[in-house]
């Protein structure tokens, strides 16, 4: 269920009501486990940043950083794009287009550092095969504590839209 939102089931037509409610109640258990994830922990309802402030800080750092790593990794990107996008933290186009999701300003730095890299890396070897991650390895040896984060976290921040 996403992120926020009220949960919804979907049934059949055909199904009773008795067999909605035990559906129902088989389905409880992992419907509060859901839920008591969701609690939000990052503060970001306290947030009092604008998106296009957000945004140039992101573009700033995430610069800054790509331009650092790329020389270490012996890569060339064309050009960083900051994007909004629902679902994904950063990509990377055969074209050299690093594209990057504004909310990863907001999430510790070595997470944002962690997609950056993830994505230079990628200029390289385009697929997530062994030769990717042992190459993502080296450079970052504590990469599985990031993508941990964003996997704990990254709904809740994939979920804010501030209104500028
Ligand atoms: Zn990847």
């Amino acid at each position: 269920m996403p992120w926020g939102e009220p949960a919804r089931l979907t049934v059949p037509k055909w199904m009773s009501r008795p067999e909605v409610e035990s559906l129902l109640a088989q389905q409880r258990a992992w419907l509060e486990d859901q839920r008591r994830r969701q609690v939000p922990r990052l503060g970001l309802e306290h947030l009092t940043v604008s998106e296009s402030e957000a945004r140039i800080s992101a573009r700033e750092l995430v610069s800054a950083l790509a331009e650092e790593e790329a020389e270490r990794l012996g890569v060339i990107f064309r050009r960083i794009r900051i994007g909004d996008q629902r679902t994904l933290w950063g990509s990377c186009s055969a074209a050299g287009t690093l594209s990057f999701n504004w909310r990863l300003v907001l999430a510790p730095l070595e997470v944002l550092d962690y997609v950056v890299v993830h994505e230079l890396c990628h200029l390289r070897v385009p697929n997530h095969s062994k030769t990717f991650w042992s190459l993502l390895e080296r450079s970052r040896p504590d990469w599985r504590e990031q993508r941990g984060w964003l996997r704990e976290h990254g709904p809740e921040l994939l979920s804010l839209r501030p209104l500028a």
